[in-house]
């Protein structure tokens, strides 16, 4: 099996080094949106700054450079154990040249282990196995902050009338934007599962993070919440860094999972405006990144 770790160090470089196009496109999109002088402007402007810093000089573009998770799809006959050991060893050469901050802590004893690797779980990595002889990894880095302020929902809830429907889900994702307010570094993108356990339902608003922000859903139902959470969103003024002004949201991507009939879990994983996420293929020798 090829060794890869290189490829992958570049990947965790270019994913906490570079914002990818479409978000960076919606930041300055956004800019012309705030009053000229306000501190929502001015904390778009000084974030687009630092997003063209970062690339410049191969720097984090935060300072938090989040939990590695990686989404591996990989062709028949791949070593799973061997693309693992790869990949972890690239990141702790990507904490060893600071591309990545040391953040894997010892839950118990408060420990950091210096390099990004913990148990098993530390790094993240889902693998699954494809057709065809492409490899291709997914990562995203997900800061704490953001993560701190996502929230999974059970419907029905009284407290905010929300149902077990579209409608109960508009409500509870916009209570969700409404309780983070700028703390989750706003201006955010919205990953939200309807569905599926308290697991999976999470493991499924994060999948859904993955998406281009420009792309649309095909499900036109799921298309249109999608429409109006950003909307919305929108409309509650809590603005960039929590400054106040247009820009809460920059998207929101829905997915919707199978459940049981007793459970209707809705989840929302915010992702913060450094929406780190990037791809790699491999097809023979070829590596591509996107
Ligand atoms: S939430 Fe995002 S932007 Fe805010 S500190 Fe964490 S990684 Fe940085």
């Amino acid at each position: 099996m090829l060794n890869l770790t290189d490829k992958f160090l570049e990947l965790v470089r270019l994913a906490a080094t570079s914002l990818p196009p479409d978000v960076e496109k919606a930041l300055r999109e956004s800019v012309e949106k705030e009053e000229p002088s306000s501190a929502s402007r001015g904390a778009l402007e000084t974030i687009l700054k630092n997003v063209e810093l970062a690339r410049e000089k191969s720097t984090p573009i935060c300072q938090d450079t989040g939990t590695p998770i990686f989404y591996v799809h990989y062709p028949q006959g791949w070593s799973t154990i061997e693309l693992k050991a790869q990949i972890r060893e690239a990141v702790v050469e990507a904490t060893k040249l600071t591309y990545l901050r040391p953040n894997a802590v010892n839950s118990v004893t408060g420990k950091n282990t210096g390099d990004n690797t913990g148990d098993e779980h530390y790094p993240t990595i889902h693998f699954e196995e494809m057709e065809g002889n492409t490899l291709s990894v997914d990562l995203m880095l997900k800061g704490g902050g953001c993560e701190n302020v996502g929230a999974q929902y059970k419907l029905p809830n009284s407290k905010l009338d929300a149902g077990r429907d579209l409608e109960g889900v508009r409500r509870v994702v916009l209570d969700a934007v409404y309780q983070a307010q700028g703390k989750g570094c706003a201006p955010g993108i919205l990953g939200v599962a309807i569905g599926g356990d308290r697991g999976s339902s999470f493991i499924a608003s994060k999948e859904t993070l993955l998406r281009q922000l420009d792309d649309k859903n095909p499900d036109a139902e799921l298309a249109a919440l999608e429409d109006t959470l950003f909307e919305q969103a929108n409309q509650l003024g809590i603005g960039p860094m929590g400054f106040g002004g247009e820009t809460t949201v920059l998207g929101a991507k829905v997915k919707a999972v199978h459940r049981l009939p007793a459970s209707y879990f809705v989840s929302i994983s915010y992702m913060c405006w450094a929406y780190r996420r990037r791809k790699m293929t491999v097809i023979g020798d070829n590596v591509i990144y996107a």
